[in-house]
C-alpha cells in the first residue's frame, strides 16, 4: 500500500474495490502511476474520457470558462448551456434539453418527465418497465429502475414504480404493461451487465409496442451516447427513435456533467416542475460544447467505426487462441471478452502487469471502453498487452489449449 492508499483506507467510506494504482496523471491514452510508471488506458474513466486525458480543446474550454464565468444559477440565461442546448438538439432527433451533473441524475429527471407526462396524458399513469441486470445509476429511484437485486436489498425500502423484466424480450415488456405503466426505460446496449447487445429486433419491436400503447420509450444512452458507438448517439444505430434520451459520462469528456433530452410532445414539464443548483452551469457546459463540437466536427465517429472493428478483429485472433475466451461482443469503443471461467480478475492483474488498463464488470467479464481518439497503434499495442497478459493466466491457471 502506498501513502495515497493507506488515507483511503483510513478516511474514505469503503464503498468499492478499487484497483492497487494511484493514478497521478493523464495525457490523450496514457496515465501515470504516482511512480512514474506509463500505462495504456481503455478504461476511459469508465467510457468518460471522449477526447482522451488533458486534451487541449478540453483544457482551453475550462480555462477559458474558468476565466469568464463558473456559476450564476439557473435563474438567469448563460450562454455556453444554450451552446450546448442547440448543437445536442440540432443534430439529434431530439427537440428539448435538460442538463444536469449526472447519469443517474439525468435519468431521474426523465422518469419525472415520464410521470408528468403520465399524469398528463395517462390517466396518472406512473410505472416505468426497465430491464433486469441494466444499470441506470445509485440514487433510490435508480436503485429501483436498475434490475439488479443485490443493489436493491439493502435499500429496502426502495421508490415504488418500476417492474424489472428480461432484457431482449419483447414479450416480457407486454405483459408487464398495464394502465398504471407511463414508459419503458432501457440501455441500447448494457454496458454495466458486461456490454450486453439486444437481439436486431428488439428495440424496434419495443418502440411498436411502445406506439401502439401510448407509452414513452426512454433510452438510457450515458454509456452508448457520445459516439461511443461509432455514430454520435446508439439509437443510430438500431433504426428506433426514442421519445426521451439520457446523457452524461462521455458528454462532458471527463467533468461533470448529465442531460436529458425529449420530443416536444414529450417535453410536458413546465416552470417549477424541475431544477437543479449546479445543472447547466457555464463551466461544464463550455467543456461539453467543445468535446459534442470536436466529435462531430472532426474525425473522431469515423475512427471510433475503423478501430472499433480493428479491435474487434485483434480480440478475434485472440478467441482462436485462448479457448477460454467465449465470446467477444459489442460496437466502436464498447466492446468486451466473455471467458468460460471467473478469470477477469486474474486478466486485469496481468494486464496491470503489462502496464494495460481494463475493466471487469463481472467475474468472467472484461470491457474495453477507450477513448475515442484511441489510434490504430494504441489499437494493437493493446491487443498485444493483452495478449501476453492472457498467456500468463492461461498458463497460471492451466487453461492452455489441448
Ligand atoms: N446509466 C448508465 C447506462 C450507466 O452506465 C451509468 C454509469 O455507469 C449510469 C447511468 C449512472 O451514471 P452516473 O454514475 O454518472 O450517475
Amino acid at each position: 500500500m502506498n501513502k495515497w492508499q493507506e488515507l483511503e483506507a483510513r478516511y474514505y467510506m469503503q464503498t468499492g474495490r478499487r484497483s492497487p494504482l494511484t493514478i497521478e496523471r493523464g495525457e490523450g491514452l496514457r496515465v501515470w502511476d504516482d511512480e512514474g510508471n506509463e500505462y495504456l488506458d481503455f478504461v476511459g474513466g469508465w467510457a468518460v474520457d471522449t477526447l482522451g486525458h488533458c486534451h487541449p480543446r478540453i483544457v482551453k474550454a475550462l480555462e477559458e470558462q474558468g476565466r469568464t464565468l463558473i456559476q450564476t444559477s439557473n435563474q438567469f440565461y448563460t450562454i455556453p448551456q444554450l451552446q450546448l442546448a442547440e448543437v445536442l438538439v440540432e443534430n439529434s432527433c431530439m427537440s428539448r434539453i435538460y442538463v444536469c451533473n449526472s447519469g443517474a441524475e439525468a435519468n431521474e429527471g426523465a422518469v419525472k418527465l415520464a410521470r408528468k407526462y403520465g399524469r398528463v396524458h395517462r390517466n396518472g399513469a406512473y410505472e416505468v418497465i426497465t430491464a433486469l441486470n441494466s444499470f441506470h445509476g445509485r440514487t433510490l429511484a435508480m436503485v429501483s429502475a436498475t434490475g439488479q437485486p443485490a443493489h436493491q436489498d439493502i435499500y429496502q425500502p426502495i421508490p415504488t414504480g418500476f417492474v424489472n423484466v428480461p432484457y431482449g424480450d419483447v414479450e416480457a415488456i407486454m405483459e408487464a404493461t398495464s394502465e398504471k405503466t407511463c414508459a419503458v426505460l432501457l440501455e441500447p446496449i448494457q454496458g454495466e451487465a458486461g456490454v450486453v447487445t439486444p437481439g436486431e429486433e428488439y428495440l424496434r419491436r419495443v418502440r411498436e409496442w411502445c406506439d401502439k400503447q401510448g407509452l414513452l420509450l426512454i433510452l438510457d444512452e450515458v454509456q452508448t451516447g457520445i459516439g461511443r458507438l461509432g455514430t454520435l448517439f446508439g439509437y443510430q444505430q438500431f433504426g428506433v427513435e426514442p421519445d426521451i434520451m439520457t446523457l452524461a459520462k462521455g458528454l462532458g469528456g471527463g467533468v461533470p456533467i448529465g442531460a436529458f433530452m425529449a420530443k416536444e410532445e414529450a417535453a410536458v414539464f413546465e416552470p417549477g416542475d424541475h431544477g437543479s443548483t449546479y445543472g447547466g452551469n457555464p463551466l461544464t457546459c463550455a467543456v461539453a460544447f467543445a468535446v459534442v463540437d470536436e466529435v462531430i466536427s472532426g474525425h473522431i465517429l469515423n475512427n471510433v467505426r475503423q478501430n472499433g472493428e480493428r479491435l474487434m478483429k485483434g480480440l478475434g485472433a485472440l478467441q482462436a487462441k485462448f479457448p477460454f475466451m467465449t465470446e467477444v461482443r459489442g460496437r466502436g469503443m464498447l466492446q468486451a471478452i466473455v471467458f468460460s471461467e471467473d478469470v477477469a480478475p486474474d486478466v486485469f492483474t496481468a494486464c496491470l502487469a503489462n502496464r494495460l488498463l481494463i475493466n471487469t464488470p463481472r467475474p468472467n467479464i472484461v470491457r474495453f471502453m477507450p477513448p475515442l481518439v484511441v489510434t490504430e497503434a494504441e489499437v494493437d499495442e493493446a491487443v498485444e498487452k493483452l495478449e501476453a497478459a492472457l498467456a500468463q493466466v492461461a498458463q497460471d491457471m492451466g487453461l492452455l489449449k489441448g
